[in-house]
């Protein structure tokens, strides 16, 4: 055996719960997990590095199911808007700006701040997302669910009104799916990387090029990784092309879109009955909340779709808005918006929301025959989590295991010091192994302070809500 963390409060999410086991120990060996069970089982004899996981929580690699790192550049650039402002007239007079570097460099940055927190596994959304894969997540040794983005709106999108309905190009749509299907070959036998089919929902793709999405999707035995039901501007677009009674769900549903196949993401603008059929039908769920909450105001339906008994990840989206790529803070964020809404502390309890937040996204992502559980044979995706910090302590066994609602309610995300990814250590007692973190950040902070003043006259002439608190002194 490579390696293995000893005397370590255990979380390996096998079964019904969380797994725990006291006083455990976990091993790999060529990147995938050998041993999983108690110190004292273990033959250390046989192991060349033993790392003391005292005073620890070690558990599976943390899951980002859906999430645009390469808008990690433009972070505070559009929240606290009008839902319907959002994408066209907060974000979009900046993100116009935005050169194909630009998104790789904030990818860098959004998946080293992710890492950081103890996401493993990213369910990446972007154009281009081979650039990605090659510049970011393969140099860096980090598992992508790698999603292109499917979108025909024509590029010139001062041309659209927020009443008109979008005009599509269906030439766009036809490259990015040629797109999807070579990388998926290209691709078939790479560790680490998954494609994904991503149509980026309803509205900015025709009905003709999702029928050749889900017949290429089917045939390769791919998932579709799609934007479902966000809400306000989707919700006028597809009435507006589809009529006076169609709601997305509707429309998919025709369009034989919903199967479990289908990762829909977001899924707020949906009825009962719409979201019942979804779970029926065998789609998966991504919540957002810290997006979500911030660019519409509503607190995504996770727990909706779990009590339907739906499967349900968590993604963080995009930084613009809500800020950051840590999963710990999305699970919090779900939990204490949930029992808000619900005005009941008792839903979305801390077992149910770590899973949420590592094993469950893994099955969204269609990858938890890999990872999402320590478990023999599976990928050795695994973090520590530092429990000696003054907000993590104190940590006790007995009676119960207190350290389950700190690691949802107490950690900030930086208490994780190692992250291993296929038995590769990304980060090593709190440090990074290979990536240069901090040539990251200063590039990123160079480039972004001309990229906001070169977009400075798009961003005043868009007449966002943000600007007029700009013009009042407030920003
Ligand atoms: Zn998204």
């Amino acid at each position: 055996m490579d390696t293995a963390i000893i005397n370590t409060k255990l979380i390996t999410l096998q079964g019904h719960g969380l797994g725990i086991i006291d006083d455990g120990a976990v091993a790999f060996s060529h990147g995938k997990i050998s041993f999983v069970g108690k110190t004292s089982s273990l033959d250390k004899g046989e192991v060349e590095n033993i790392i003391d996981g005292r005073d620890h929580v070690t558990m599976p690699g943390l899951v980002n199911a859906h999430t645009h790192t390469g808008l990690t550049i433009l972070r505070g650039g559009a929240q606290d808007v009008p839902e319907i402002e959002w994408m066209n007239r907060a974000l979009g007079p900046i993100a116009r700006h935005l050169k194909e570097k630009d998104l790789v460099l904030g990818a860098k940055l959004g998946v080293i701040e992710g890492l950081r927190s103890g996401i493993t596994t990213f369910g990446e959304y972007t154009t281009n997302i081979e650039e990605l894969i090659r510049e970011v997540y393969q140099p860096f040794h980090v598992r992508v669910a790698a999603t292109e983005t499917i979108n025909e709106v024509i590029s010139d999108k001062t041309k659209i009104g927020p009443k008109d309905v979008y005009e599509l190009d269906p030439i766009k749509g036809n490259i990015s799916l040629g797109k999807t299907e070579k990388l998926h070959r290209e691709y078939a036998d790479t560790k680490l990387v998954e494609i994904l089919y991503g149509p980026q929902a309803l509205d900015m793709v025709s009905p003709e090029t999702l029928d050749k999405v889900k017949e290429s999707a089917s045939k390769l035995k791919a998932k579709i990784h799609m934007h479902v039901a966000q809400g306000e501007r989707e919700r006028l677009q597809v009435k507006g092309r589809y009529g006076k009674g169609a709601t997305t769900v509707k429309i998919l549903d025709e369009l034989g879109m919903i199967d479990d196949d289908l990762i829909a993401v977001h899924c707020h603008d949906t009825t009962e009955n719409e979201k019942r059929s979804l779970v029926e039908k065998g789609a998966c769920m991504v919540g957002c909340p810290s997006s979500i909450s911030m660019i519409d105001g509503i607190v995504p339906p996770v727990w909706e779709f779990l009590s339907l008994g739906g499967t349900v990840g968590l993604g963080t989206d995009q930084a613009p808005g809500p800020g950051t790529h840590n999963m710990f803070r999305e699970m919090r964020t779900i939990a204490l918006l949930t029992k808000t809404k619900y005005r009941d502390p008792t839903v979305l309890p801390p077992w149910q929301t770590l899973r949420l937040g590592s094993l469950e996204g893994a099955k969204v992502l269609g990858l938890d025959d890999t990872i999402g559980t320590l478990e023999e044979g599976k990928s050795a995706d695994v973090i520590t989590v530092n429990l000696s910090r003054p907000n993590m302590t104190p940590s006790v066994d007995f009676p119960f295991h207190n350290y389950v609602a700190n690691l949802v309610y107490s950690t900030t995300g930086f208490e994780v010091d190692n992250v291993i990814i296929e038995g590769k250590f990304i980060i090593r007692d709190g440090n990074f192994v290979q990536v240069d973190e901090r040539k990251v950040v200063e590039e990123v902070q160079d480039r972004a302070v001309t990229l906001f003043k070169d977009a400075t006259d798009d961003w005043e002439d868009s007449e966002s809500h943000l600007v007029n608190v700009f013009r009042k002194g407030l920003l």
